[in-house]
């Protein structure tokens, strides 16, 4: 469902990607790990259109991404089209990034509202089947303020998937939660793993990565250095580069 052909990202003279090539089939959850700097977020960003990528092409759900091809030139989609294309893809950050004016139930039905124009009925609906699939359905009416770190990450996560994306980006979903909320929301996303949901997934959890992924790249200095089944990388690192970071992480 994903392609990244040789992508390159520059900041001015900084090469925040470099020649980044990956392929990800539906239903696969792909783990990204490495260094702080490495281009985790980058990489995310540009497959979500966050970012405008400099060199190289991706596909999103069999979709050339940013671009239209019009004979043998790439014509720069209009922004309207690439809110469209944006839509096929939900993402969660470290921060959970919910609306704190807005009570659970409006975070999770604001984007199929406003974005989707949605019936209200109908999407209060689905909202609530979210809120029981990530445990929170007595949460519905409290504010996001009024939750913990963990339950608001949750409630991210169910926000997302209220727009009914194809793909999941997650960039480091557990990092700035306390180390006791961890697991539940891991549990959420072994969850949708293994409801099928295609992942790409930014963590520093080794344990989940090698429980859940299909696939481990391990990214350096804008490259991928390494990448294999997730016992190759994370257990049997061939690079020096991988086996210190691992070691750092452990
Ligand atoms: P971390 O683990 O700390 O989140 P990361 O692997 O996600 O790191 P990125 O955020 O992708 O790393 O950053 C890759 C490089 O690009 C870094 O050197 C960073 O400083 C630089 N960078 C990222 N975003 C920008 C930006 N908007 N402007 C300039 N430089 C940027
Ligand atoms: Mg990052």
């Amino acid at each position: 469902i994903v392609v990244a052909a040789n992508v390159t990202k520059q900041f001015g003279s900084l090469k925040a990607l470099n020649d980044v090539s990956l392929a990800i089939p539906f239903g696969a959850v792909q783990c990204i790990i490495g260094p702080s700097g490495s281009g985790k977020s980058t990489l995310l960003r540009c497959i979500n259109q966050l970012e405008k990528i400099d060199g190289g092409a991706i596909w999103v759900d069999g979709e050339l991404i940013g671009y239209r091809r019009v004979g043998d030139e790439l014509h720069e989609l209009s922004d309207a089209e690439i809110a469209r294309q944006r839509l096929t893809t939900g993402m969660v950050f470290q921060r959970f990034n919910l609306f704190n004016h807005m009570t659970v139930l409006q975070n999770i039905i604001e984007g199929p509202l406003t974005v989707m124009k949605r019936p209200r009925r109908e999407i209060v609906a689905e909202g609530m089947a979210l809120l029981e699939r990530v445990g929170l359905a007595e949460k519905r009416d409290s504010y996001p303020i009024e939750l913990s770190g963990g339950q608001q990450q949750r409630i991210a996560i169910a926000r997302a998937l209220a727009m009914k994306p194809k793909l999941m980006l997650f960039d480091e979903p557990t990092s700035a939660l306390d180390p006791e909320l961890v697991g539940e929301v891991l549990a959420v996303m072994r969850d949708l793993a293994a409801s099928g949901m295609t992942m790409i997934v930014v963590t520093h959890e080794l344990g989940f990565a090698r429980e859940v992924a299909s696939d481990v790249v391990f990214m350096d200095k804008g490259e991928i250095v390494e990448r294999g089944a997730p016992d190759a990388v994370l257990v049997a690192p061939q690079h020096a580069r991988t086996r210190d970071f691992i070691a750092a992480v452990l």
